[in-house]
C-alpha cells in the first residue's frame, strides 16, 4: 500500500517509570537489544516528569501537553471540592482535550493502548481501549466488535499488583503474560486499523519496579535473572511493534517519571498531627478517611503523595484558617518546617522541595490543587494515611517514583521547553502530523 508509506505517522510507545538510568544500564549489558539499537540510531534523553509525580497526573501531561493546573488530575486520589471526601479521579474528571481530540478534529486517526486516565473509554477518532482503572474488558473501550477478539486473545488490561503480597511468583507470571498479550493485541490493531498516531502503552514495567527493585537491587537468584528476562521479553515486543510500522514512522518511546528503591515510607498526615496542624476525631473510622478530622482543631491535612491542603474557611465545610494573611503565613510556616523533616532513625532530610501551587501549576484546574506540594529526596515515599502509629516505616513497596530520571527516545530531537518535562511532548506529535 503505497499510500501509508507516504504518510506521516508517529508511534508511541510508554514503558511505565522505566528510569532513563535503568534504560542505559540494560542497553549496555545487552538486556534491551532493540531498544538499545533504536536509542543509537536516534535520540535518547533524560525528561522529567511532574509534581506529585504520579502515574495518573503525569500521562494526564503526555496526553494533554499540560501541566496538571491544565488537565485537572493531581493523583492517584482526590478530594471532592467542598468537603473532605474522597474519590479515585478518571478520564471523566480531566478537564483539557487529550492529544486524539486534537488530531480528530484534524482528520487524523488515532489508536491509543492502556494510557492510564483513559478510563471511562470515549468514543475517539480511531480506537481507544483503556489502562488502569478500568476492571472489566467490556468497558475497555466503546468499539464493541473489538471486545470478543480481546477476549479471544486474553487480552490483559492491568495485574493484580496485590498478589505481590502473597505471591512473587505468580505476580511475576502475571506481567510476563500481561505484556505478551498487550504486544499482540497492540499488532492485530496495527494490521487491521488505518492509523496516524499509534500507542501502546505498557504499565506492566511500573508494577515490576514497584514490586522486585529489591529483588533487582540484590542480584536475588530467583527474582534478579527474571528482572532482566522480563525486560528482554518487553524490548521483543517493542521490536515487533516498530518492524511492523515499518520505515519513515516517527517513534516516541517514553516512559513517565522514574524509579528508585525505597527507604522508608513518610506518613505525612502524621507528621501534621505530631506538629499540631491536624487532630483526628476520638471516634476514628477508617472508612471515613479524611472526614475523621476534627475540623475545628485542624488547620492542615494531606493526600497521598505530599499534597497539603490548608483546612480553609469558605472552602472545607469546617475552615479554620482565615484566607489571606493568615493562610499565607500558615504555608510559609508548614513549608519551613517540612524541609527541617529528617528521618528519625538516621537524620537524613526527607523533604526536598516544597511548592506553593501558584509556582508549579497554571490553568482552568489550579483551584482544585493542593496548598502545598512537598517533594521528597529519593528514597523517601511520601503516604497519606490519615492515622499511622509511626511517622516512618517499610513496607511492601520496594521501588518508589522519581522525578527527574524519565527517558524519551524519538526519532525527531524534541525540545520540551524549560521545565524539560513529558507535557512538551504533545506539541510536538500535533506538529508532526499537521494538526497543531
Ligand atoms: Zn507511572
Amino acid at each position: 500500500m503505497l499510500w501509508r508509506k507516504k504518510k506521516k505517522r508517529v508511534l508511541g510507545i510508554g514503558l511505565d517509570g522505566m528510569p532513563h538510568s535503568l534504560f542505559l544500564r540494560l542497553a549496555e549489558d545487552g538486556h534491551i537489544p532493540n531498544l538499545k539499537r533504536l536509542a543509537d540510531a536516534n535520540h535518547l534523553k533524560r525528561m522529567n516528569s511532574v509534581y506529585p509525580t504520579v502515574s495518573s497526573v503525569a500521562w494526564s501531561s503526555f496526553s494533554s501537553g499540560t501541566n496538571p493546573g491544565g488537565h485537572g488530575i493531581y493523583g492517584f486520589v482526590d478530594r471532592t471540592p467542598g468537603t473532605y471526601d474522597i474519590f479515585i479521579p478518571t478520564a471523566s474528571n480531566k478537564v483539557s482535550d487529550c492529544v486524539w481530540d486534537h488530531l480528530g478534529r484534524a482528520h487524523k486517526r488515532s489508536v491509543v493502548i492502556n494510557i492510564p486516565v483513559t478510563y471511562p473509554p470515549k468514543d475517539i477518532n480511531g480506537v481507544l481501549i483503556a489502562g488502569f482503572l478500568c476492571t472489566n474488558i467490556d468497558k475497555v473501550t466503546t468499539t464493541s466488535r473489538l471486545i470478543p477478539k480481546l477476549k479471544e486473545m486474553g487480552y490483559v488490561i492491568d495485574v493484580d499488583a496485590y498478589k505481590a503480597q502473597k505471591e512473587k511468583s505468580a505476580l511475576m507470571d502475571e506481567l510476563f503474560n500481561a505484556v505478551r498479550r498487550r504486544g499482540e493485541a497492540a499488532r492485530y490493531l496495527m494490521e487491521t486499523e488505518d492509523w496516524d498516531f499509534f500507542f501502546c502503552h505498557f504499565m506492566e514495567t511500573d508494577r515490576l519496579y514497584h514490586f522486585f527493585w529489591d529483588e533487582y537491587a540484590s542480584s536475588d537468584p530467583t527474582f534478579g535473572p527474571k528482572f532482566y528476562e522480563f525486560h528482554r521479553a518487553l524490548d521483543e515486543e517493542v521490536g515487533k511493534l516498530v518492524e511492523m510500522a515499518g520505515d519513515g514512522v516517527e517513534l516516541i518511546i517514553l516512559s513517565d517519571h522514574g524509579f528508585c528503591r525505597i527507604k522508608k515510607e513518610v506518613q505525612l498526615n502524621k507528621w501534621l498531627q505530631d506538629e499540631g496542624y491536624m487532630t483526628l476525631r476520638p471516634d476514628f473510622d477508617p472508612k471515613k478517611q479524611l472526614n475523621n478530622i476534627d475540623p475545628q482543631d485542624t488547620r492542615a491535612f494531606s493526600l497521598i503523595p505530599g499534597r497539603i491542603f490548608l483546612n480553609l474557611e469558605g472552602r472545607e465545610p469546617g475552615g479554620t484558617v482565615a484566607p489571606g494573611d493568615e493562610a499565607k503565613a500558615l504555608l510559609q510556616e508548614i513549608a519551613a518546617r517540612a524541609k527541617e523533616l529528617k528521618d528519625p532513625d538516621t537524620g537524613e532530610p526527607i523533604i526536598d522541595k516544597v511548592f506553593y501551587r501558584d509556582e508549579i501549576y497554571s490553568g482552568p484546574a489550579v483551584d482544585r490543587a493542593a496548598d502545598l506540594i512537598v517533594h521528597p529526596y529519593d528514597g523517601y515515599d511520601i503516604k497519606g494515611t490519615i492515622k499511622a502509629d509511626s511517622l516512618t516505616r517499610r513496607e511492601h513497596l520496594e521501588g518508589m517514583h522519581t522525578y527527574d530520571d524519565a527517558l524519551l527516545l524519538t526519532t525527531q530531537e524534541m525540545d520540551l521547553g524549560p521545565r524539560n518535562d513529558i507535557s512538551g511532548i504533545m506539541g510536538h506529535i500535533l506538529a508532526m502530523l499537521g494538526a497543531s
